[in-house]
């Protein structure tokens, strides 16, 4: 039973008063068909919408099976109106995107059914409203009072003891609205159906009771059929709708509207390249700056390398040497790791310049041609450098000697330019024979070793300000040495023919030690005879032969270096180097202290400009998405008709939206993927795509799922601000 007693409800506008209808009693029962005419502005809607709970109620009382209800708050009428009523409008209120059985299914998946055990109903359902045909038809298809059955068939579907219909004619065509009617008269029977309308005439015949109203007041009340008034109204089990229904409704309107959706893909797809590009400008930035940035102790510092001994300081062997290329990330392997920071400098008395040494193998050269001999070399450098630019020809065929290697000053000979992107304009690449190259690593090996040569119980070294020169010759034999007559004082009689000359070599990697015997001293007069030399242009110099400088000095590599392809990558092959049983340093950890600072610096202003800009991306979109689902405040307000709390209408929205992202993801990544591939060339990804690994992509992923869960939290909650009353009317 449902009943008034003295309800008024009063609208509030502008200070201004007006009611909807004034101390209407009314007692209404299961089984009744009940009619409610009377002109327009009457207050029949107003009246129907206090009775299903739609809107609230001023003064009075009203009763459900006894039950008070004017203590209700919205959640107590969201309950009532659960478990008891159902509305027909007069604009249908479909869910125009869905197909007739999609809508009727939606009450039922709304009440917590799942899809399989409603299937039979469902079908069921349209055939009593006469739609078999149309099962599968998008309602926004129908006409009119096909339009209507639907409607029915959903409030079918809800199951509810009261059906209210407000005008549910009033769009219709004089056929279309008896059939209505009478279809609404078929499905009354254990119901209670209020209907408005119009066709008074048509209706008259089904109708159990007639009211008819006037200036918010009841006129009539006119009961033509008397029904059993004991019966109570058999409240509807409420259930919830289940998690994969939600999830099913959330992909269903993903995809539901080709045009919403495009629209979508398009915003999702502009966040991802927004927060990809953010990323990767702050890796290029720290990229950049590391290259500026210096270390103390090692000439190249480049954040690719990686600096490599053996866990037991022992040499490198070519197995060592196979099993570190084998690495995906190796670009370089320097076996020598000295030449990575040497600084060679090339002076031809008119032109100075300094550089590294490069081992790449070149094919080709820009200017010029490829050396063909050991003294030949080909530099590197930036177009922009004044030497390379304006002095060509002046550099190119002219002869230099290496500067800082005074004992072995070679003469060079530059037949090749190329050009090359070198960070500093004034700091040129050489590219070096294998044999000068070879002599370069032994005199460092030589100069950063402790030399201490011991004769007749005399030790000479640096420490005690002796610093001999150790020459290669191929006029001394093996295990000899020719000795400067000047070194005689240190021996016996003034002679230190045939004694031994034990030379110790101390490195941070080995120690060695060989006796040479003294089978020459070398003087003024013999000099050019035993060594082809000036005796005046010859420091203090021990000469011996290349098989014992070699057991002193080439014994092979114990540090090495490789240079990394990707850095993103670097740590992994560290861990995977350190795994092999190598120690390794990265330079990039071995930075100078600016650096390090700037890098700092420049990680707090990325997360700040991360942090403001994912905030931005917010309002932005959400801007954007509420302006594109401003058409879907109708289809929230008929999931509310249906009993939808504000949870599950985010919840959906949530589901809809993570699936926009996820789509519009899934399709920037098959997109790096192929371009990485190079199956389709687009150069600003391919760059972009350089700075990011996994951890990248995967927290833009779920900075999108964030940005999904804060829109439909948003929108959710905007939505529910105002009454299904309100909304509907602003959508009519
Ligand atoms: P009917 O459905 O019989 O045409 P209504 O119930 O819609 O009439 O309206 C009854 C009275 O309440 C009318 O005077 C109308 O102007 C007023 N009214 C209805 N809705 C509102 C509203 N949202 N705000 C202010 N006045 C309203
Ligand atoms: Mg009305």
């Amino acid at each position: 039973m449902l009943k008034l007693k003295n309800v008024s409800k009063y609208y509030y506008k502008d200070g201004v008063v007006a009611a909807g209808f004034t101390k209407v009693n009314l007692e209404l029962h299961i089984g009744e068909f009940v009619v409610i005419t009377g002109e327009s502005g009457s207050g029949k809607s107003t009246l129907l919408n206090v009775l299903s709970g739609l809107d609230t109620y001023e003064d009075g009382e009203m009763y459900i099976n006894g039950e008070e209800t004017s203590h209700y708050t919205e959640d107590n009428f969201l309950e009532y109106r659960r478990k008891y009523v159902s509305n027909i409008f007069q604009n249908f209120n479909l869910v125009n995107s869905y197909t007739v059985y999609e809508n009727i299914e939606l009450a039922l998946l709304m009440n917590g059914k799942n899809k399989k055990e409603i299937k039979k109903y469902v079908d069921s359902l349209i055939d009593k409203v006469g739609l078999k045909k149309y099962r599968n038809t998008v309602t926004s298809k129908l006409s009119g009072g096909q339009k209507q059955r639907v409607a029915i068939a959903r409030a079918l579907a809800n199951d509810t003891p009261i059906i209210v219909a407000d005008e549910p004619t009033g769009s219709l065509d004089s056929k279309s609205s008896s059939e209505i009617l009478k279809l609404l008269h078929d499905i009354s029977k254990d119901k209670l159906v209020i209907v408005v309308t119009h066709n008074k005439k048509e209706i008259e015949e089904y109708a159990t009771r007639l009211i008819r109203m006037h200036d918010g007041k009841i006129l009539e009340n006119k009961v033509l059929t008397k029904i059993n008034l004991d019966d109570k109204l058999e409240a509807k089990e409420v259930k919830n709708i289940t998690s994969f229904s939600k999830l099913r409704l959330g992909i269903r309107n993903t995809f539901n509207l080709p045009v919403k959706f495009v629209l979508m893909f398009v915003i999702f797809m502009l966040i991802t390249i927004t927060l990809i590009s953010n990323y990767s400008a702050f890796q290029m930035a720290e990229n950049e700056e590391s290259v500026t940035s210096y270390s103390e102790y090692f000439y190249n510092s480049s954040d690719k390398r990686i600096i490599i001994t053996k866990n037991d300081r022992s040499l490198f062997s070519e197995k060592d040497y196979e099993k570190i290329k084998k690495l995906d990330n190796v670009d370089l392997l320097v076996k020598e790791d000295l030449i990575n920071d040497y600084g060679l400098y090339l002076n031809n008395d008119n032109i100075y310049m300094g550089g590294k040494i490069n081992i790449d193998t070149l094919s080709n050269v820009d200017v010029g041609r490829l050396p063909e001999n050991d003294n030949e070399i080909v530099i590197k450098g930036s177009k922009d450098s004044w030497y390379i630019s304006e002095l060509q020809s002046d550099i190119l065929n002219s002869k230099f000697s290496i500067e800082n290697m005074p004992k072995y000053t070679k003469n060079v000979k530059i037949v090749g330019i190329v050009y090359g992107d070198n960070s500093y304009e004034y700091e040129y690449d050489f590219y070096l024979s294998d044999n000068i190259l070879k002599d370069i690593v032994s005199s460092l090996n030589e100069e950063y070793s402790n030399i201490t040569y011991k004769i007749n119980n005399n030790i000479l070294s640096i420490k005690n300000g002796y610093y001999l020169d150790i020459v290669v010759s191929d006029k001394v034999n093996e295990g000899e040495v020719y000795l400067k007559d000047t070194m005689n004082g240190f021996c016996k009689d003034y002679n230190c023919q045939n004694e031994n000359l034990e030379i110790s070599i101390n490195s941070i990697y080995y120690e060695e030690q060989i006796k040479l015997k003294v089978s020459n001293i070398y003087n003024i007069n013999n000099t050019k005879k035993l060594l082809g030399l000036d005796y005046n242009e010859i420091y203090d110099s021990v000469f011996i032969n290349q098989k014992d400088y070699n057991k002193l000095f080439n014994k092979g590599n114990y540090q090495s270096s490789i240079f990394v392809k990707e850095i993103k990558d670097l740590d992994n092959t560290i861990e995977e180097l350190n795994n092999l049983g190598f120690e390794t340093l990265a330079l990039r950890n071995a930075k100078h202290d600016s650096a390090e600072m700037v890098m700092q610096i420049l990680k707090i202003f990325k997360l700040v400009v991360t942090v403001v800009l994912i905030i931005t991306l917010f309002f932005i979109s959400y801007f954007i998405i509420r302006i594109i689902y401003k058409s879907r405040n109708s289809y929230y307000t008929t999931l509310r008709t249906l009993g939808s709390t504000k949870k599950v209408c985010i919840n959906i929205l949530m589901k809809e939206l993570v699936c926009h992202a996820t789509i519009a993801y899934s399709v920037f990544l098959l997109l790096i993927y192929l371009i990485n591939k190079d199956i389709i060339y687009f150069e600003y990804f391919k760059e972009l795509s350089k700075y990011i690994g996994i951890s990248e992509y995967i927290i833009v992923y779920l900075i999108l799922i964030l940005l999904s869960i804060l829109i439909s939290m948003r929108y959710g909650r905007k939505i529910f601000k105002d009454s299904i009353i309100k909304t509907y009317g602003s959508v009519l």
